[in-house]
């Protein structure tokens, strides 16, 4: 490497580093930030500034009166009551990022935020009124240990907020570590979800009509290992989806 390609590469990091401090130091001072994009917010009473707002892809699901993408996704795979998913999610939109700042940069407020909307939503729709419990779909332990928590739990918070529902967190288990999903085909990704989950029934048997929560669903291979588990001990309990977004 010669000298200049070394100055220009620690030139870099200094660049990164600095950018890093001044997110760091404009969130002291001006902690109204956008929970998705970070800017400041003008007004303290909105969580998501006009851009971002305006951006979202709301599936618009709530006031279908056929089925949507979400429930074809699951036919002659799993039965399903009713299945729900705020937005779309695509490439290069702000779905993206929510999921992204959920997922990897800690943004719990976030997850929080649109749980809070989905339940809204819900309200409104007369077949999640039995709902008797929220189940996020849980993170293997040691997943979960080093990202700090569970982002599916804390949309399960948020929607439990405007539903007044509790949350289940110890009926299932995840005992297998996945590997990431997605490079693999649509067989390989049900094959690798196999055995995923342990279901305790003393839990469950006490529910009859369980909502699953996830942040998002792509092939719902994941959701159906988790109902296959579910089922297998309880057949008759009705089972429900909810998810933040869905892959268009
Ligand atoms: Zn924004």
């Amino acid at each position: 490497m010669s000298e200049l390609t070394k100055t220009l590469s620690v030139t870099r990091i200094w660049q990164k580093k600095l950018v890093e401090w001044k997110d760091d130091i404009s969130h002291l001072i001006y902690p109204n930030c956008c929970l998705i994009c970070d800017s400041e917010l003008p007004n303290k009473n909105i969580p998501i500034c006009h851009f971002c707002e305006n951006d979202l892809p709301y599936t618009l699901f709530e006031s279908y009166t056929h089925e949507t993408n979400m429930d074809k996704l699951f036919w002659g795979r799993v039965p399903v009551a009713s299945t729900y998913s705020l937005l779309y999610f695509e490439k290069e939109t702000s779905t993206q990022a929510i999921l992204h700042g959920i997922k990897y940069q800690n943004k719990k407020k976030l997850a929080i935020e649109f749980g809070k909307r989905i339940g809204k939503q819900l309200s409104q729709q007369a077949s999640f009124d039995s709902i008797d419990c929220l189940l996020p779909i849980p993170l293997h332990p040691k997943k979960e240990y080093l990202r700090g928590y569970n982002q599916s739990l804390l949309i399960a918070e948020g929607i439990s907020l405007e539903k007044n529902l509790p949350i289940e967190t110890k009926g299932v288990k995840r005992i297998k570590h996945g590997e990431s999903q997605t490079k693999k085909s649509r067989f390989k990704r049900w094959d690798n979800v196999q055995n995923t989950f342990r279901i305790d029934p003393k839990l469950i048997g006490t529910y009859k009509h369980i909502a699953l929560v996830d942040d998002v669903v792509t092939t719902g291979a994941t959701i159906e290992a988790c109902i296959n588990e579910i089922n297998e001990i309880f057949p008759n309990l009705k089972i429900s989806i909810i998810t933040l977004a869905i892959a268009k």
